[in-house]
């Protein structure tokens, strides 16, 4: 049994935090890989390593001081260094960043050392090996992982009978320069190192006991899921429930590797199992979650005689591919679409493309509609259950909540429904109510 654990930027944050990881990872020799944020928020007060080090860099961009910030990382990390009694000579880390930023070198090595850092003192403090993730994590040159290559220089080291820690978040280009991932990357590290090893579990390592069925800041105390797919997941973080990294599901669900959301600050409780399939006789749920975001823009048209047009539809698609717009939902009947957009990415053009579809597809009828909220509920049980669409939308009917779109795909994951930015919180917690409570 071999177990891959990350821990977050929350459970780092202080020398408290880092005995928490020290019990978890000595209550069980299975967790042997350990990878590790940078020092994250101790309280709402409190900075972020890697925001800390985002805002060195714009200083230095702007040409004003960065020796203010550059003495809070200090403070950070020798806080954890004082209190847990570490060796780590910090003084000369420190010192090399100060150069790194002075001669302008390499942006994302300063960014990474966020992590570098905080696996350094982790590693020293848990009496483990720690692997740079510069030696074993391996980019190409158009940014994607070197899986291959990560697994032919990590797997030496699993001969060590100590526990390994590998700073998250960054690897190395084929030419040795240092790369980050994108922000929240130490997911994927974590998910590739246990996809490598082929690992019977990846935990990861945060502030929350889990996934929750509806987001705690719309619905108060909201029930926790037990397990849930990874594609119900998918649905649910493209909908707005931000748990982990998009990317870091990848590499383990190729493998069938289940993901177990713990928390850091109540280990004892099981979190959240994210796996590739489950044996609904036991689990038969309805709903697995519900979530949902605001701020969605809607164009619709509609044209005689539309629907029997050969290639209209594509000619529409075409126009939102020209400015580089993805669809993230679309709806018709007969003569006339609804395409939903997110309106981040239509913030600029949404007037230019509904006059293209005017003009191009001669289509008299466009409108514009930009306080869409879309709301989702997720179930792999919904497939077996009638009336489960007529059930939600009686709830919203019955809190006089109108649907402006709805959706479900022959999957019968989820079922989708549109409703006004106002309704959005009163039809989260209907919905709720009703499937949930
Ligand atoms: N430290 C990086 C960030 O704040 C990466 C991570 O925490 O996963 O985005």
């Amino acid at each position: 049994m071999l177990k891959v654990c990350k821990f977050g930027g929350s459970s780092v944050a202080n020398a408290a935090q880092f005995e928490k990881i020290k019990n978890i990872v000595s209550e069980e020799k299975e967790r042997k890989i350990i990878v590790a944020s940078a020092l994250g928020k101790a309280d709402k007060e409190d900075h972020k390593v890697t925001d800390l080090l985002y805002l060195c860099l714009a200083h230095k961009k702007y040409g004003m001081s960065y020796d203010e910030i550059l003495e809070e990382i200090e403070k950070k990390h020798q806080a954890v260094i004082d209190e847990l009694k570490l060796s780590f000579d910090l003084k000369p880390e420190i010192e090399n960043l100060r150069e790194l930023l002075e001669r302008k070198g390499n942006p994302d090595e300063i960014i990474s050392r966020g992590e570098y850092l905080s696996c350094r003192l982790l590693a020293e403090y848990l009496g483990a090996e720690f692997v740079d993730a510069k030696n074993i994590v391996c980019f190409n040159y158009d940014g994607t992982l070197n899986i291959d290559l990560t697994k032919e220089k990590f797997t030496p080291y699993l001969e060590t009978k100590k526990k390994i820690v590998v700073p998250g978040f960054y690897g190395v280009l084929p030419n040795g320069i240092i790369k980050t991932m994108s922000r929240g990357g130490s997911d994927i590290t974590g998910s590739l190192l246990a996809s490598i090893v082929d690992a019977d579990v990846y935990e990861n390592w945060t502030d929350v006991s889990g996934i929750y069925v509806a987001d705690p800041r719309f619905i108060k105390n909201p029930a926790k899921i037990e397990t849930i797919t990874y594609a119900e997941l998918r649905e649910m973080s493209y909908m707005g429930a931000s748990v982990l990294h998009d990317e870091s599901i990848f590499p383990v669900k190729e493998k069938h590797i289940p993901i177990n959301i713990r928390n850091t600050n109540k280990p004892s409780d099981k979190g959240t199992m994210i796996v590739s399939s489950v044996d609904d006789e036991k689990d038969n749920s309805a709903i697995t979650g519900i979530t949902g975001r605001k701020d969605f823009s809607v164009v619709s048209l509609a044209k005689n005689n539309a629907t029997s047009e050969v290639g209209f539809l594509s000619k529409v698609l075409a126009v939102f591919d020209s400015y580089k717009v993805p669809v993230v939902l679309l709806t018709t009947s007969i003569d006339s679409y609804s395409i939903v957009v997110d309106k981040n990415d239509v913030k600029n053009s949404i007037y230019e493309i509904a006059n293209d579809i005017r003009t191009k597809l001669e289509c008299e009828d466009v409108s514009v509609y930009d306080r869409l909220s879309l709301l989702c509920a997720v179930g792999r049980n919904m497939k077996q259950r009638k009336g489960m669409a007529g059930k939600l939308f009686s709830l919203l009917g019955e809190n006089d909540i109108n649907i402006k779109t709805i959706a479900q795909g022959a999957d019968e994951i989820s079922i989708i429904v549109g409703v006004d930015d106002e309704d959005f919180n009163r039809a989260l917690e209907c919905i709720y109510r009703g499937f949930v409570k």
